[in-house]
């Protein structure tokens, strides 16, 4: 087609969402050869073992017992104050960094994503993210005009590429003078990677060596999407405290999600949550962040922030919260301990994988063999360096099968 109506910055491929593809026909096989046949491995929510979406009763329960009127009104422009304090207490749980901290709320983690590269980057520019990333970082760095680098997120031995991630940081910053970073931890989707405590430090002191050129700009999103699926307890939440003093040119933004945490993936709430040492720094932010609100969704959904402020605020509420979440963790936790044995008696080469919804399995054909695997009622994702399994969408029993049956397939292509 080669009219085009749209304006030239908004044309696109005539094409659907290749995930959300792949989970319709999943669904078609399931009901074709039945679920106990199938293994659909594509969306990235948490199915329970008989295929059913997990929704978790205590968010649910509270949602209805909101009186109406709070769940139809607009909610400020920023986000409920209650919901902005009670934000933060979720995302830091006891680790929250000595700074300054603002919170505006957007519409899940995906809004703020939207809010970092928006307002922290200039026409042109190249964001920076890992090689194994989240699709929509692409997606959303098109829509503006900006392009995505990308460093290699692990070396031979498998562990954080910091050469890799200090080489192209410093081209990206010499050329720009601001740089956005986003790093998708704890449970990196697709890979289930979490940096550790002392990545975080190499991380973070190149930064700081780098800030010490006045006229670079540094802005560090941390993705943290998949958090509360990570670490035992809130072992994977100590990092934050090292955002503490930073130089006032190094800025750190969470894009904190509720879709994982609290299963309300349709109902698009989260924040971002922004924290400098500079108050002025934090209070820009949160102007700037808040204009971005009104400019695109004009304000995030209520009846969600209400949840979560609700359950925060009684303790009885957020004790069976928090064991509902961890039950669902120890689930996740099993399975993913099931696939990652699975593949090593199988002898099948998988990334490295701590925490959270998906493992990945590298390979040079990921396409092809995802097309072979269906043909086996085995459905995974397939991305540019290889196949991503989401073992949060598939029983334990299913996820010790899989390996071998994907070993097999990938031999024979
Ligand atoms: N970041 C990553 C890596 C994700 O996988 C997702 C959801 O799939 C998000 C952010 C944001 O999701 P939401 O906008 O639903 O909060």
């Amino acid at each position: 087609m080669s009219f085009k109506m749209v304006a030239d910055h908004a044309v696109w491929p005539l094409e659907n969402d290749a995930i959300f593809g792949l989970a319709a026909k999943a669904k078609e096989a399931i009901e074709k050869y039945g679920k106990d046949n199938v293994i659909d491995s594509t969306l990235g929510a948490l199915v329970d073992d008989d295929g059913n979406l997990i929704c978790l009763e205590t968010v649910y329960s509270e949602l209805k017992s909101l009186p109406n009127a709070d769940i139809a009104a607009y909610a400020q422009v920023a986000g409920q104050p209650d919901f902005l304090e009670a934000v933060q207490d979720a995302c830091f749980k006891g680790y929250k960094p000595d700074a300054y901290i603002k919170a505006v709320a957007t519409p899940g983690g995906t809004g703020s994503v939207r809010h970092a590269i928006w307002n922290y980057t200039n026409p042109g520019d190249s964001i920076l993210v890992c090689d194994w990333f989240w699709g929509p970082y692409v997606t959303i760095s098109e829509e503006f005009g900006r392009t995505v680098t990308n460093y290699e997120l692990f070396n031979d031995k498998g562990e954080f590429n910091i050469i890799s991630f200090k080489e192209k940081f410093e081209e990206l910053l010499k050329k720009q003078k601001r740089l956005v970073t986003i790093i998708n931890t704890p449970a990196n989707n697709p890979t289930g990677y979490s940096l550790s405590d002392e990545e975080w430090d190499e991380v973070l002191n190149i930064a700081k060596e780098n800030a010490k050129d006045p006229e670079n700009k540094i802005i560090i999103v941390v993705d943290s999407a998949y958090i509360d699926y990570a670490g035992i307890g809130n072992e994977r939440r100590k990092f934050f405290t090292k955002f503490s003093h930073l130089p006032e040119n190094i800025f750190v933004m969470v894009a904190y999600s509720m879709s994982k945490g609290y299963t309300m993936y349709g109902m698009r709430s989260g924040a971002a949550i922004g924290i400098s040492s500079s108050e002025d720094v934090a209070n820009e932010f949160y102007y700037s962040a808040m204009h971005a609100n009104r400019a695109n969704w004009s304000n995030g959904t209520r009846a969600a922030m209400s949840v979560m402020t609700n359950i925060a605020k009684d303790p009885a509420k957020t004790k069976a919260y928090e064991d509902e979440v961890n039950s669902t963790k120890t689930m996740l936790r099993k399975r993913a301990d099931a696939f990652v044995e699975g593949a090593k008696e199988a002898g099948l080469e998988i990334l490295p994988y701590r925490d959270g919804f998906f493992v990945s399995i590298p390979c040079s054909n990921a396409k092809k063999a995802s097309e072979e695997l269906i043909k086996e009622n085995l459905f995974v994702v397939a991305l540019k360096k290889g196949l991503r399994f989401a073992v949060c969408a598939v029983s334990e029993e299913k996820c010790r099968v899989s390996p071998a049956k994907i070993k097999r397939v990938l031999d024979n292509l």
